[in-house]
């Protein structure tokens, strides 16, 4: 696992202070290889790429996660509303939000920062960070 110091300016101000990128800047928008997502800080596996979709929201978008515990989430009352935020079932690392207006067969939107992923690729095996 990362350590802090290990961790870029952006990645830290994702993945520990629960920023947000951009819409439509995350390198993983538009990632079509086939592989694993999985945590940037720790390499939790967190989603398979045939879970992935375009949400059309600006943020990569899965449906469902890999295993029950790959993610923990908490009520998130900022911006006066409630949101279910996603960390890092493993290290805590803020990840995104979850929306109940997903596809079937979850109903579930995963919405998140690119730059809080790695992905590795099946092909080569090759990590990517976002
Ligand atoms: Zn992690």
């Amino acid at each position: 696992m990362k350590k802090l110091n290990e961790l870029t300016q952006e990645q830290l101000r994702i993945c520990i202070n629960s920023g947000t990128e951009k819409p439509f800047t995350g390198k993983f928008l538009n990632e079509n290889r086939i592989g694993t997502y999985r945590c940037v800080r720790c390499h939790n596996p967190l989603f398979r790429s045939d879970t992935k979709f375009d949400a059309g929201c600006g943020w990569p978008s899965f449906y469902e996660t890999i295993s029950k515990n790959s993610l923990r989430y908490i009520d998130d009352y900022s911006l006066g509303r409630h949101r279910t935020e996603i960390r890092c079932g493993n290290c805590d690392a803020h990840m995104g939000h979850v929306f109940p207006d997903g596809p079937a067969p979850t109903g579930l939107r995963f919405c998140l920062n690119s730059v809080a992923l790695n992905f590795k690729w099946d092909e080569t095996g090759e990590n990517i960070d976002g």
